[in-house]
């Protein structure tokens, strides 16, 4: 079956009719980085197709400190405008300004591992993201909800995810990839760290990873380690051999799973260590 009808919805309203309308055998589209190769290739043969562009969700907007982001933004634009340090860190850390340029943000929430990199960085701000559907209407999820395994999570399928939404950020926060060339590279590990101190000590502690997993996911083991402590070298040595231990990392051309889950404590510890100065 080839693709029989292509649909580029004016309006969020008009897509979550469509989706409504034609169900499942319609593939909804951002960027197409992701699902035009499939497609391509004849590995994906959707009958119908969604294109997001024009829905109106495109848009970066902040709100009270934070960002509100269309599901449907390009990440060169989530770069340049959400002032949001550690979002623009993640992005410049997504291949290259081509796909910035395609890729969208909501997207990139779909992409399997090694992918992830916005993910890992929303994890740690505590985003969450707006799904909705023309008859139940919208619903709130954490993101560190809204991924249930490898490719899955709980969007429905008469949902659209048409929002992430990041408060706005306390305390200090540091983002690391690792990959095997400096640029341009999938990720070995993904890291995204955020503390919150209290009289010198954590008091709120994020630690997210990705490319270690069946999905991006928070590192809670890690983070009760360094919770209370006073991020000295020893809590953080604990905490990014926690981090370690509860990764689920997987061998593929890039690294074993062995080595990344050795990198894992590596850049877990580096990156408290950045917090911590
Ligand atoms: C050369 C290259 C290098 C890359 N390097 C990296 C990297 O270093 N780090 C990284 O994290 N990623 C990387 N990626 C992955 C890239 O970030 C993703 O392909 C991209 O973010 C997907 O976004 P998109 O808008 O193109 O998604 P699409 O291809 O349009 O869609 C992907 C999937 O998500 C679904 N989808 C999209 N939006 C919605 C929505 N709003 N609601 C419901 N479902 C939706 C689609 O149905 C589809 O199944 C790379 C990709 C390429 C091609």
């Amino acid at each position: 079956m080839t693709t029989q009808a292509y649909f580029r919805p004016r309006s969020l309203a008009e897509a979550l009719g469509l989706l409504d309308e034609h169900g499942p055998a319609m593939l909804v589209m951002a960027g197409g980085t992701l699902a035009m190769p499939l497609i391509n290739k004849g590995v994906s043969r959707p009958e119908k197709v969604m294109g997001l562009r024009q829905a109106g969700l495109d848009y970066v907007r902040p709100v009270d400190g934070g960002v509100y982001i269309g599901a449907a933004a390009p990440l060169s634009r989530v770069r340049a405008e959400s002032g949001v340090p550690l979002l623009a860190e993640a992005v410049k850390n997504v291949a290259g300004w081509a796909v910035q340029n395609i890729a969208t943000a909501g997207g990139n929430l779909f992409a399997p591992p090694p992918a992830g990199d916005l993910a890992v960085a929303l994890l740690a701000l505590d985003a969450q993201v707006k799904l909705a559907s023309l008859k139940r209407g919208e619903r709130l999820v954490p993101l560190a909800e809204f991924f249930t395994g490898f490719l899955t999570n709980c969007l429905d399928p008469d949902e659209l995810l048409v929002e992430i939404q990041v408060p706005k950020p306390a305390g200090k926060s540091v983002l690391l990839k690792y990959g095997r060339l400096y640029t341009n590279t999938p990720a070995i590990v993904s890291v995204a760290v955020r503390v919150v101190t209290e009289n010198g000590r954590a008091k709120d502690v994020r630690i997210a990873l990705s490319a270690v997993g069946p999905h991006p996911f928070r590192a809670r083991q890690a983070e009760a380690a360094l919770t209370g402590s006073s991020l000295d070298s020893s809590a953080i040595a604990a905490a990014a051999s926690a981090a370690a231990a509860e990764c689920e990392p997987h061998t593929d051309p890039i690294a074993s799973a062995e080595y990344r889950r050795r990198m894992t404590g590596v850049f877990v510890q580096r990156a408290l260590a950045q917090v911590a100065a």
